[in-house]
């Protein structure tokens, strides 16, 4: 079940960089929005596009090791660890980034991932 809203993917996309041109203008192309929390982002300004995935309990359920880094992340604000996943945009091989709210302060932030390299 996807539960977080187009207009808050864009807004939070807004808080990283764009891997070609650096902008931070994002948009969610209508065009190839699935169902199964697969969606695309575009660059306003560049019109790179990259995928952004919503669904982020199957891809817990996918990716075990997952949840235990989520436990290691500090929050930039309460320096707590413990986050939870909202969702991860894959921006390009070596740019991913995980979309993630302090359990302990509610902040929300952007932390980059070097998990997907294989994927
Ligand atoms: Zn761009
Ligand atoms: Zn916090």
């Amino acid at each position: 079940m996807v539960t977080i809203t187009q207009q808050e993917v864009e807004r939070r996309l807004g808080t990283v960089p764009c891997a070609i041109c650096k902008a931070s203008s994002f948009g969610i192309d209508e065009r190839v929005k699935g169902t199964d929390g697969e969606w695309r982002g575009i660059c306003k300004k560049c019109y790179y596009t990259f995928p952004v995935h919503a669904d982020m309990e199957f891809y817990l359920r996918t990716q075990p090791d997952v949840p235990y880094r989520l436990k290691e992340i500090s929050c930039t604000a309460c320096d707590h660890r413990g986050v939870s996943l909202d969702f991860r945009a894959t921006m390009s091989v070596r740019d991913a980034y995980y979309f993630v709210t302090c359990q302990t302060c509610k902040r929300q932030f952007p932390e980059k991932s070097s998990l997907e390299a294989f994927e």
